[in-house]
């Protein structure tokens, strides 16, 4: 059986400057990495080869260049990769998104049987968390969200059961296989590659599904089948801090110049 591991190639953030005439993502010179929720849906699905025995897929759609970043799952251990690349693909919104991969894991269920589909919880470039669901629906598959730890899996009954994080509790859920999981950081600790896997991994092959093979519909697909579209992405404006006493006030002193400050500023009343 297979698990399929999606992972996205995304800018480093941290790094990542908007141009503030276009209001437009400055890409030169940034680094790209797999976006990190990703590494940790990876290391899930080579965890569940370590333990159950199934095979691993990666996939991502993409450009060209994020061959780069399947290489790196080869080299941590996924048995095969599979980059969605076309023109036709580009310029996609969640929805176009979810469907070309949905349709890529479809394909992929022809050869092998699916058990898996193991997705971050979200991006940190587009951050929406609606491709994993989009999947799901899309491939007819159990949908199970925020899943911070995969408490046992059984194969021959066709069953999962995880655990997710939610706000100030969790949830122990049980499901059909096939499922989709989106997985969040406390799931795993992901592991590095060896020197021999990364040697090993330049060698194999890093397989182009562009839409000769996918031949999908041109008007669902990237651009044309985008229903939404992105019109401007800005940083908030910051307003200046500002610093109140020297630094040696006593504390009733500080609270009362606070006070004094935010009464004068018509925040709280007198
Ligand atoms: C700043 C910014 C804002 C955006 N806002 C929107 C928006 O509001 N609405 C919208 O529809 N689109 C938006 N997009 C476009 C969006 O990035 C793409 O549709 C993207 O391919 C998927 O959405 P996401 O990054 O939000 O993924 P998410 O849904 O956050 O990703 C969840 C998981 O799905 C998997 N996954 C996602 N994309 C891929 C991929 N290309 N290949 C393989 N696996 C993948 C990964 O496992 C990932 O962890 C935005 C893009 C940017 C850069």
């Amino acid at each position: 059986m297979l698990v399929v591991a999606c992972v996205k190639q995304v800018p480093d953030t941290t790094q990542v400057k908007i141009d503030p005439e276009t209001g437009t993502l400055i890409r030169e010179g940034v680094p790209f990495i797999i976006n990190p929720f990703d590494t940790h849906a990876l290391e899930e699905s080579l965890r569940l080869k370590d333990e159950y025995g199934f095979r691993v897929a990666a996939i991502s759609m993409g450009p060209p260049n994020t061959e780069v970043t399947l290489r790196k799952t080869l080299a941590l251990g996924v048995d095969r990769a599979i980059l969605l690349s076309d023109r036709v693909f580009g310029g996609a919104d969640t929805l176009a998104t979810s469907m070309v991969i949905a349709e890529a894991v479809k394909r992929l269920a022809q050869e092998e049987e699916v058990a898996m589909v193991i997705c971050g919880k979200q991006t940190i470039d587009g951050d929406t968390a609606q491709v994993g669901p989009g999947i799901a629906s899309r491939c007819g598959y159990s949908q199970l969200t925020l899943v911070d730890q995969i408490k046992s899996v059984d194969v021959e009954a066709r069953k999962v059961v995880v655990r997710r994080k939610l706000e100030g509790r969790h949830e122990i859920v049980e499901a059909a296989l096939p499922a989709v999981l989106t997985v969040v950081r406390e799931i795993n600790r992901p592991r590095y590659p060896t020197v021999p896997m990364r040697l090993k991994a330049e060698e194999a092959e890093v397989a182009l599904w562009d839409n000769k093979v996918m031949q999908l519909d041109e008007t669902a697909i990237g651009l044309k089948g985008s229903p939404t579209q992105v019109r401007r992405i800005f940083s908030p404006e910051r307003v200046k801090g500002e610093i109140l006493g020297d630094g040696m006030n006593e504390p009733g002193e500080a609270a009362r110049l606070l006070v004094d400050t935010l009464v004068s500023k018509d925040i709280v009343s007198p």
